[in-house]
């Protein structure tokens, strides 16, 4: 068990003038009070506290300052110009700020900045798309939040949250000793997970389309409900509705990749392969363009989730490409077409899939695709090696 600690950098979206006054407050109110304590040598918690007191900052604010300029104040190198220049990060202890989510708007992620004594700003952030999951993990509590800072930067405003998670150390094993399992995110089934036995046939397909449907139906009567509440003209009541139901659609996502890493915990040496998102994918039927934006949402959340997960567990997750994984026969791989939403048919007459459940023929596929990019770095490296002794010889 170890600490694996990141710090996720989160872009406040466009503050409004009055929100965009008060972070300006707090970080300038912030700077007096370091400044104030560190010429005044606060070097113990209780002197800092003597003179950050007198200042308007929230509690998490004051409480990060009492640690911080004691431990300046330690390192020599650094002197009180310098302090002056910087434009020195807000840092606020972590009982202060909080994150929210919102899928269903165009801005899905929320912090909660402190501001003064019980007041604080709620502003939509942008992750960077890398940090997903461990946003997720802070969400659902499997990461722990540490110390925040405020920081502005050329114009714009970024929240750094410090977040660690305890991971159990994977084992490194071969290639050959590995059991690859193919998981393949979906529509209808919402993931379809199977590996293969030593003899290479398909062990415990196992398919989450229960999951599936009900995740669809509340998505349905979301939009519905939004319709009626627009067509009512209640903008506002359309924005506020619908937080219940996406919690809900996240505890079905939740449970899912939990299960899925379970199923990774019965096999020897597991390793999920997974999808590439860099990918467009290329077979899914998508409909109005929010609930594109929402699938794509649904289909980020479970990956990431998946992936902190299996990380959390020790077992080690690798992306492929997924482009045609829908379309090829994992057995001979001629393409194929889907001549139901469920089922893949072969278009080789020779090979024995004919018809083949479609999702677990892509779960297959990615299996398949992930031995083909072993082989593909081990010939790479012998290629290398044989350069290095053709170099040796002349
Ligand atoms: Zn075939």
């Amino acid at each position: 068990m170890d600490p694996l600690t990141e710090t996720l950098t989160l872009k406040l979206v466009n503050p409004n003038t009055h929100k965009e006054r008060k972070l300006r407050e707090t970080r300038d109110e912030y700077q007096l009070a370091l400044h104030d304590a560190f010429t005044q040598d606060c070097d113990t918690q209780s002197k800092a506290n003597d003179v950050v007191v007198n200042y308007d900052l929230s509690g998490y604010a004051k409480n990060a300052l009492k640690q911080y300029v004691p431990n300046l104040l330690d390192d020599d190198t650094y002197g009180a110009e310098e302090l002056q220049e910087g434009n020195h990060p807000v840092r606020f202890t972590n009982e202060g700020p909080q994150l929210d989510h919102k899928p269903q708007n165009a801005i899905e992620w929320y912090v909660k900045i402190p501001h003064h004594e019980d007041y604080h700003l709620w502003l939509p952030a942008q992750p960077k798309s890398n940090q997903r999951e461990w946003l997720e993990a802070l969400y659902h509590s499997d990461a722990e939040m540490g110390e925040c800072q405020l920081i502005e930067r050329d114009g714009e405003w970024y929240f750094h949250v410090s977040a660690t998670m305890i991971v159990e150390q994977s084992s490194s094993v071969s290639v050959e000793e590995q059991t690859p399992i193919g998981v393949d995110l979906g529509e209808a089934a919402l993931a379809t997970v199977c590996h293969r036995t030593e003899c290479g046939s398909p062990a415990n397909p196992t398919l989450w389309s229960r999951e599936g449907r009900e995740v669809r139906r509340l998505r349905e009567t979301y939009f519905s409900a939004v319709k009626r509440l627009q067509e009512r003209d209640s903008e506002r009541l359309a924005e506020e509705y619908g937080d219940e139901l996406w919690a809900r659609i996240d505890d079905i996502l939740h449970a899912v990749s939990k299960e899925i890493v379970e199923y990774a915990q019965q096999v020897e040496n597991p390793v999920l392969i997974i999808e590439d998102l860099t990918h467009i994918r290329e077979n899914m039927d998508y409909g109005q363009f929010m609930n594109r934006r929402l699938h794509g949402w649904a289909f980020a959340k479970l990956h990431a989730q998946i992936t902190y997960k299996a990380k959390e567990n020790g077992i080690p997750v690798e992306t492929v490409d997924p482009a045609y994984t829908s379309k090829e026969c994992h057995s001979c791989g001629e393409h194929g077409y889907r001549s139901r939403q469920a089922v893949f048919k072969c278009s080789n007459t020779e090979c024995w899939v004919g018809e083949y459940q479609a999702d677990l023929n892509a779960a297959l596929n990615l299996v398949k695709r992930y031995y083909a990019s072993c082989e593909s770095h081990v010939q790479t490296d012998s290629e290398f090696s044989s350069d290095e002794k053709g170099v040796a010889v002349t």
